[in-house]
C-alpha cells in the first residue's frame, strides 16, 4: 500500500529520531484487540496506524487479544476480528494472545513479590476505594501493606491454588499511596475468579489486570512502541514502573494518541452490543453499523476507510470527525472502482407510442466513463420503459427540465422523446407516461443541434429484474446520540434510517455477486447484500451521489 506509507505524523517523527540517535533499531507493534465485541471505525484507525506503522519502517505488526478478562470474550469476536483487520489490507506477522502468557505474568508477580513491590491485600474492593484518597488528597496504606515477603509468597500461591473466595483477597503492587497520580498508588494486579477462560479453561482462578499484563505482553513480544489512545496517559508511568521493576532488555515505549469520534454514531462496543440485544438493528453487520463489518455489508471499499483515516491523521488532540467526511471518501473511491448501470428505485411505466411493439433497439454502454477496461453492456430500448416516479410532473414547479407534457428529454444513452400524454387511475394517480421518440437522436444527440436541458434514466420493461433494494441512510440523527443528558442514546435512532423498496435493475447486471457495487446512475452507489441470490435478489444503498446532510 505504497499510497499510504507517505504521510508522517507526530509519533513517526518521534521513531525517526529515536533510530537515528540508536535508542532503537527495528519498529514492533501491535493491535491489542479484546476480544468482547466487533471493530468499529475508531479500531481502523488504530489497525491502520499500528500495520502503517510497522509498514513504512520494515518492521513487523502482531495481532494480541487482549483475553485477560475471561467474564466478556467470546471466540466468535476473535474470528470476526481477524476477519476485519484482514479486509482492511493487512497482514500481521503473528497471533497472540495475552492469555499464552499466565504463567509468564504470574513469575513476574512472584519476582515483584521478592522484591518486595507486590502485597496481598484482604481488603475488600469498597475498602481499596476508600483507601485510595483522591485527586486532592493522598491515599492511606492499606493495613496488609507490610506484610513479609514469605507471607505474601505463600499467600499468593493459595491465592492461585484456589483456596480463598472471590474477592477476599488481591494482590498489589507497592508503588506510592501519595502519588498525585491515583493510578501509581498500589494499583490492584491480580484478583481472583472462578470463571472458566476460553483458551486456558480452569487452570486458572487468578487473573491479572490489564494494567499489568498489558507492558508485560509488550515486553514479551519485544514491541517497540507501544501505541494507545489518549485516555491510557495516566497509565504510562504505571506502564513504566512495571517494566523498569521486572527488568527488560529492549523496553517498549508507550505513545498515546487522539482517539476516533465521529458525528452521528456510536463507537462504543458496549453501545453496540446494546443496540443488537434490543433489535434496532439487525445484528453486528446490519449496514447502518459503524462497525467495520457494517461497513462493508453496505458496500464500503476498505481503501475509503484507510482513505479517510490517513485523512484525519494523527495527533494528541481529541475531536469528532464529520461523518460526511467518511461518506466523501467511500463516494470518491467508488466514483473511481465502481461500474455504471440503471435502477428505476420508484418504477413508473413509460410508454413510447411511435415504437412498434415486441421490437427493441440496442446501445453499448461503456461500464465507467473514465475505465475502457472496465467493458461495456448492451442497454435495449423499446416501447415499455420504466422512468423514475420523480421525473414525471404533471404541474412542474420551475427550473423542472425532465418530463411534463410537451416537453423533450434525453433517455440517457439512447433517444430523444417528448411526453404526449399521461394515464391516471381513479384517484388521479399517474399510472403511465406516454411519449414518442425521434428516430434522428440515436445515441443522445440530434443531428438539427436541437437542446434537451434533462437527461433521465430508464430500464426496459422486458429487460430488467426486480431486486429489494434497502434504501440506508445514518443510524442516528442527531450528531452526537449519546449525549445522555437527552435521554438513552437509542431515543436517537433514526426512524428513517432504514426504507425498504422494490426496484427495477437493468438485465446487464443480473449475475452480479454479493459484495459488487455498482453507481446507479444519478442516485448513489449500491451494493450486491451478503444474502443476495439471483431468485432474490437484495442490494443495499452504500451512499446517495450528494449528501442531504448538512456538511459541517
Ligand atoms: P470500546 O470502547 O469500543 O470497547 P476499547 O478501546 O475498549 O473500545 P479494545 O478492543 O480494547 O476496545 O481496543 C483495541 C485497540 O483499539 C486499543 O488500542 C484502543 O486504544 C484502540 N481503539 C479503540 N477505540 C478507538 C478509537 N475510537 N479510536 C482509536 N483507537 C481506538
Ligand atoms: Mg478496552
Amino acid at each position: 500500500m505504497e499510497e499510504e506509507r507517505k504521510q508522517s505524523n507526530f509519533i513517526h517523527d518521534i521513531i525517526d529520531k529515536e533510530l537515528a540517535e540508536g535508542i532503537n533499531t527495528r519498529v514492533q507493534t501491535r493491535f491489542p484487540p479484546e476480544p468482547n465485541g466487533y471493530l468499529h471505525i475508531g479500531h481502523a484507525k488504530s489497525i491502520c496506524l499500528n500495520f502503517s506503522t510497522a509498514e513504512k519502517y520494515h518492521g513487523t505488526c502482531n495481532v494480541r487479544f487482549d483475553d485477560s478478562n475471561p467474564e466478556k470474550e467470546d471466540n466468535e469476536y476473535v474470528n470476526a476480528i481477524l476477519e476485519d483487520i484482514k479486509w482492511l489490507g493487512y497482514k500481521w506477522d503473528h497471533v497472540y494472545y495475552a492469555s499464552d502468557y499466565f504463567d509468564f505474568v504470574y513469575e513476574c508477580a512472584v519476582k515483584l513479590i521478592k522484591k518486595g513491590k507486590a502485597y496481598v491485600d484482604d481488603s475488600t474492593a469498597d475498602e481499596i476505594r476508600q483507601m485510595r484518597g483522591t485527586l486532592t488528597e493522598p491515599g492511606v496504606n492499606s493495613p496488609y501493606r507490610d506484610r513479609t515477603v514469605e507471607e505474601n509468597l505463600s499467600l499468593f500461591e493459595r491465592m492461585k491454588n484456589g483456596e480463598f473466595a472471590e474477592g477476599s483477597h488481591v494482590l498489589r503492587a507497592k508503588i506510592d499511596m501519595s502519588s498525585p497520580n491515583i493510578v501509581m498508588r498500589d494499583p490492584v494486579i491480580y484478583r481472583i475468579k472462578y470463571v472458566t477462560h476460553q483458551r486456558t479453561g480452569d487452570k486458572w482462578c487468578i487473573y491479572p489486570m490489564y494494567d499489568f499484563v498489558h507492558p508485560l505482553s509488550d515486553a514479551k513480544e519485544k514491541v517497540t512502541y507501544s501505541l494507545c489512545t489518549l485516555e491510557f496517559e495516566n497509565n504510562r508511568e504505571v506502564y513504566n514502573w512495571f517494566i523498569n521493576e521486572i527488568g527488560f532488555d529492549e523496553p517498549p515505549r508507550q505513545i498515546e494518541f487522539a482517539r476516533l469520534n465521529l458525528n452521528y454514531c456510536v463507537t462504543s462496543k458496549r453501545r453496540s452490543l446494546k443496540l443488537v440485544n434490543e433489535g434496532y438493528v439487525d445484528g453486528w453487520d446490519d449496514p447502518r453499523m459503524s462497525t467495520i463489518c457494517g461497513m462493508r455489508r453496505r458496500g464500503y471499499p476498505a481503501k475509503a476507510i484507510r482513505d479517510f483515516v490517513e485523512k484525519v491523521g494523527i495527533s494528541k488532540a481529541n475531536s469528532v470527525v464529520d461523518y460526511g467526511l467518511l461518506e466523501s471518501c467511500v463516494r470518491d473511491c467508488l466514483n473511481d472502482s465502481a461500474p455504471r448501470a440503471m435502477a428505476v428505485l420508484d418504477p413508473l411505466k413509460l410508454v413510447v407510442d411511435n415504437f412498434p411493439e415486441g421490437k427493441y433497439d440496442e446501445f453499448t454502454v461503456e461500464n465507467h466513463p473514465d475505465h475502457p477496461e472496465l467493458g461495456s453492456r448492451t442497454v435495449r430500448f423499446g416501447r415499455n420503459l420504466f422512468i423514475e416516479r420523480s421525473d414525471f410532473e404533471v404541474n412542474p414547479p420551475k427550473k423542472y427540465f425532465r418530463l411534463f407534457p410537451g416537453n423533450e428529454v434525453r433517455m440517457k444513452g439512447a433517444y430523444f422523446v417528448k411526453c404526449v400524454s399521461y394515464d391516471t387511475d381513479e384517484n388521479g394517480k399517474v399510472t403511465a407516461v406516454h411519449c414518442t421518440y425521434d428516430p434522428e437522436t440515436r445515441g443522445g444527440e440530434s443531428p438539427d443541434g436541437r437542446k434537451v436541458k434533462g437527461t433521465i434514466h430508464f430500464v426496459n420493461a422486458d429487460d430488467c429484474f426486480a431486486a429489494e433494494v434497502r434504501l440506508y441512510d445514518r443510524l442516528f440523527n442527531v450528531e452526537n446520540p449519546t449525549d445522555e443528558s437527552k435521554g438513552d442514546f437509542t431515543q436517537n435512532v433514526n426512524p428513517d434510517s432504514l426504507k425498504v423498496v422494490t426496484a427495477l435493475i437493468e438485465n446487464g447486471i443480473k449475475d452480479a455477486k454479493p459484495g459488487d457495487v455498482f453507481q446507479f446512475m444519478r442516485q448513489g452507489y449500491f451494493c450486491f447484500d451478503k444474502n443476495s441470490t439471483c431468485e432474490k435478489p437484495i442490494i443495499n444503498r452504500t451512499v446517495e451521489l450528494k449528501s442531504k446532510w448538512k456538511a459541517k
